[in-house]
């Protein structure tokens, strides 16, 4: 017999109600070492049941934590506070595709690859493909403003939603985004939901712009001298990429090495590699591209010749193995997400290693190399003192180097401490006055982003 606020919980929502041990199991973690506390499970069937579940939360004082593909990497889909995970993996709607306008609206349980080969045979493609694309969902990747090797030249989630349906803390329920291609009417209040993991609204239907999906696409790899200097490399093929190139990824020597032994990889070697995709419209374009990407290579101190791999889409599915092949050499493991200016890549790269070797263990990186966001892992359990003390330290090294502690993956529970230095006080009391409108029982995933 259910006692408390949860025996009112299944006559509040006309979705399931789920406690058993194996659902609360998987509902409290995520692809971080974050555990929590879930009392329950809900599943919702519309937006107006959500609105219903967030007036129950309200009048109750239960936490509710919105939950997509359960991949984040810092506890951002972790119920920390108990309460109840508003799981979302069977809103998985795809209607209202507009090929002409390049637009589609989606379910939030809708999986990235998933939206990705449903676009194909239109010639479209919603470009940020982050390494999990095979499980994380759209309602994650806009809350995190996910972003993946595309984004070189595509830009993040942001740039590429154009509107959502929104249950906000209070209950309410609200269309962001305009109508129109332009709009001029205050600030871009759509913007806010991207990336605020949960804490402002749940996010109950998105509109996403699409891109024309280029003709040809290839991936190009390039081993990598010892002792490259990475951010040179990095500057001179950003700053004049030829025309095309859409994504540039570096994987250090352990991570390249792992990766070459996946079933069909077919990666060149030895050593650390450049992972690039170039994109054109005919053949002769990308002959073209990569003739002069090669030439560019020379240029930067690059005398490998780089190998062409025809199914780009693979490369990233292997890239997105990187962790996965990291975690498995070093068990539980510090794995961050900061990103510096191009030039501050090499002092980056030194401070990690000195952070490693000062706690006398091993470090490994790799990342979004073209945009100076790198992944520095570090082989110490991230609950110990040791791991405790890397996290701080390269965090506070990415902001000492003017960048951020988190380029794509998010704040979650585990970098809230970094957040109120990184944005300042001002900025910082406008997010809280957000959270107080928007959320103002502060039901709404509490214990993450915000200090
Ligand atoms: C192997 C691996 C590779 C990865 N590679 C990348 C990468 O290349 N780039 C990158 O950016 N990230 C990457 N990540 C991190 C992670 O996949 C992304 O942050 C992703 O966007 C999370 O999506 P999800 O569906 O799993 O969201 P979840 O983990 O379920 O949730 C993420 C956040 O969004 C909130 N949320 C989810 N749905 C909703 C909703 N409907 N309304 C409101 N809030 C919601 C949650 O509360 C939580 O705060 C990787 C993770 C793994 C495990």
């Amino acid at each position: 017999v259910e006692s408390g606020p949860l025996a009112t919980l299944r006559a509040a929502v006309r979705g399931t109600v789920e406690r058993g041990e194996s659902a609360l199991a998987a509902a409290n973690r995520d692809a971080s070492p974050v555990i929590g506390n879930a009392d329950a499970v809900v599943r919702p069937v519309d937006a107006s049941d959500v609105a219903s579940l967030v007036r129950w939360a309200r009048r109750e004082k239960v936490p509710l934590t919105a939950r997509g593909g359960g991949t984040s990497l810092d506890g951002e889909s972790v119920p920390v506070a108990g309460g109840v995970v508003v799981d979302f993996r069977e809103w998985t709607a795809i209607e209202g595709v507009d090929a002409a306008a390049r637009r589609v609206t989606v379910g939030p349980g809708v999986v990235n690859r998933t939206l990705h080969e449903w676009l194909t045979p239109l010639g479209l493609f919603f470009p940020p493909n982050p390494g999990s694309w095979k499980s994380s969902t759209l309602g994650g990747n806009v809350s995190t403003n996910a972003s993946g090797p595309r984004s070189f030249r595509y830009g993040s989630t942001r740039r590429w939603v154009a509107g959502a349906d929104v249950v906000l803390g209070t209950g309410e329920i609200a269309r962001l985004g305009p109508t129109t291609l332009k709009r001029s009417v205050g600030p871009e209040l759509l913007d806010l939901v991207v990336g605020s993991e949960g804490t402002l609204a749940l996010i109950t239907s998105i509109t996403l712009r699409l891109a024309k999906a280029p003709a040809r696409r290839c991936g190009v790899v390039v081993p990598l001298p010892p002792g490259a200097r990475l951010g040179r490399i990095a500057g001179l093929l950003a700053s004049e990429a030829p025309r095309g190139v859409s994504a540039i990824e570096y994987v250090d020597a352990t991570v390249a090495a792992a990766l070459r032994e996946r079933p069909g990889a077919r990666l060149p070697g030895p050593g650390a590699l450049l992972l690039l995709e170039v994109e054109s419209d005919s053949e002769s374009a990308e002959s073209e591209a990569l003739v002069a990407l090669a030439s560019r290579f020379q240029a930067a101190g690059v005398p490998e010749s780089p190998s062409v791999l025809p199914d780009a889409d693979r490369m990233w599915s292997l890239r997105g193995e990187a962790g996965a092949v990291v975690a498995d050499r070093t068990g539980p493991s510090v794995r961050e997400d900061v990103a510096v200016p191009l030039g501050a890549v090499d002092s980056l790269l030194e401070r990690v290693d000195a952070i490693a070797r000062s706690e006398g263990t091993e470090s490994h990186v790799y990342g979004h190399l073209g945009q100076g966001n790198l992944h520095p892992t570090f082989a110490l359990d991230p609950a110990s003192e040791g791991g405790r003390r890397v996290r701080q330290a390269v965090l506070n090294a990415a902001r000492a180097l003017g960048g951020t502690v988190s380029g794509e993956h998010g704040v979650g529970s585990l970098k809230r401490d970094w957040v109120a230095e990184e944005l300042g006080p001002a900025p910082l009391e406008l997010l809280r006055a957000w959270k107080r409108v928007s959320d103002p029982d502060g039901i709404l995933n509490p214990g993450k982003l915000l200090p």
